[in-house]
């Protein structure tokens, strides 16, 4: 189908009847889907309330930034739900832990309600950072509206530029150019993929990338942008250089989407952040029936180390976990970080913990087939694969680690 969502039976504009719900999960994506699915799975027979403010939901997310903007006749993103588990569109707008009431206005019934709830489920993922300094009207890449509205503007022969090389910025530059747009990736570090690859093959995605025709600018030190849709221009400082493009894409990276929480009293500094079981720790308190799973979260490991995630994986692997100990399953041993991107018409697999000054090695590669398997070994001893286009490897050490 054309790109669009598979019409499964749910009910989008379903009106909240009730005023008490055992299970209340705000967000549908990967992480609240893999929790109902799970608890499903687990026997869990009894309703719950799943809402989503983004009337599209449930989607899938990495297709958006890849083959969605280049083959959206055969992309298919919808995400099959469960058919006892319908999303109701609704925005949350306040939690009251002590209470235990959730506060959403309802699309259906445009109206605004109160529900009690005895475990709330937070998973309402990231939203994109935009540059401070940057004036409106720059496109982002977090939603299918998004995706819809870049695949509207773009043309063969469009000036591109986009800033970020992280993966959705290199995933971006690979689909633009594919559909014919010149495209500048611009970075203020020195190499593409940075975070992710935590600084290895930098010299190998920029040569990709370059072969794709990317015009790539790292270390670019962004003065200005001014301008607007149709008419950009972007000032870089060493080179007094300025560059024009006709869509300008801001790809710096997502922070977790907390502000319905401001007033709750369930974040510490701005973060969500929760335990080893997923529960929210606020300061000084442990809510024992407040989860939080997903990209929204901060993870706790010890008192100085805090993790957050955003990947696919992590969100799926959070939510079947939840499921699993609310329904009285022992805790789950975490899986092994995975993370994985498109860039250039390569599959770059991450598992593992990649240092940044670890001795990386070549250990399997078939340049026939373009397969290179790269560990990463660290003096802390962690351990981690790069694989391009070695998705068998990867797929075994994922089954062995
Ligand atoms: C373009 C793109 C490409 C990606 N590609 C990859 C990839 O190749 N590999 C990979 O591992 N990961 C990829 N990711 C990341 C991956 O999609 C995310 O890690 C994953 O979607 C996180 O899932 P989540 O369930 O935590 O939250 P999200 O997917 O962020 O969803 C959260 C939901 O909560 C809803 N919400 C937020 N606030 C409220 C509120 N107040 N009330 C009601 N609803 C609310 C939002 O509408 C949203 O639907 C990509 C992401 C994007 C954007």
């Amino acid at each position: 189908m054309s790109g669009t969502l598979d019409p499964y039976p749910r009910d989008r504009g379903k009106p909240v009847t009730a005023s008490r719900y055992e299970i209340v999960v705000v967000g549908a994506s990967v992480a609240a889907e893999a929790l109902a699915t799970r608890l499903r799975e687990l026997g869990y027979d009894r309703e719950l309330l799943v809402i989503d403010r983004d009337a599209r939901m449930p989607y899938e997310r990495p297709p958006l930034s890849k083959l969605y903007l280049t083959e959206p006749d055969s992309t298919e993103i919808g995400v099959e739900w469960d058919e006892g588990t319908p999303v109701t569109i609704a925005e949350a707008l306040a939690v009251d832990p002590e209470a235990k009431t959730l506060t959403l206005s309802v699309a259906a019934t445009g109206s605004t309600r109160v529900v009690t709830y005895d475990t709330l489920v937070i998973a309402t993922g990231a939203s994109p950072i935009m540059l401070p300094f940057a004036p409106s009207g720059m496109m982002q890449l977090r939603t299918v509206q998004d995706a819809d509205r870049l695949r509207r503007a773009v043309h063969a022969g469009a000036r591109v530029g986009i800033i970020g090389a992280g993966a959705i910025g290199a995933e971006l530059a690979t689909s633009l150019r594919k559909l014919g747009a010149e495209v500048v990736l611009l970075d203020k570090a020195d190499r593409p993929l940075e975070r992710l690859l935590a600084g290895h093959l930098g010299n190998e995605v920029t040569s990709w990338l370059e072969e794709l025709g990317v015009d790539c600018r790292w270390e670019a030190d962004i003065r200005g942008i001014e301008g607007g849709p149709g008419d950009w221009s972007v000032t870089l400082g060493d080179e007094a250089e300025a560059l024009n493009f006709e869509l300008l894409l801001c790809a710096v990276g997502a922070r977790p989407a907390v502000d319905w929480l401001a007033s709750s009293g369930l974040l510490s500094e701005g973060q969500l952040l929760c335990n080893e079981s997923g529960q929210v720790v606020a300061p000084d308190t442990v809510h024992e029936n407040i989860y939080g799973i997903g990209d929204v979260v901060t993870r706790l490991l010890s008192d100085d180390v805090r993790v957050r995630t955003e990947s696919w994986s992590a969100a799926a692997e959070h939510g079947v976990h939840l499921a699993e100990r609310l329904m009285g399953e022992g805790p789950a041993t975490p899986e092994t970080p995975y993370f994985w991107t498109d860039v250039a018409g390569r599959k770059v697999q991450v598992l593992g913990v990649i240092n940044r000054d670890g001795d990386a090695s070549v250990e399997f590669e078939n340049p026939a087939r373009g397969t290179v398997l790269h560990k990463v070994v660290g003096e802390d001893a962690t351990e981690g694969w790069i694989g391009v286009n070695a998705q068998p490897k990867i797929a075994m050490l994922r089954m062995s680690s």
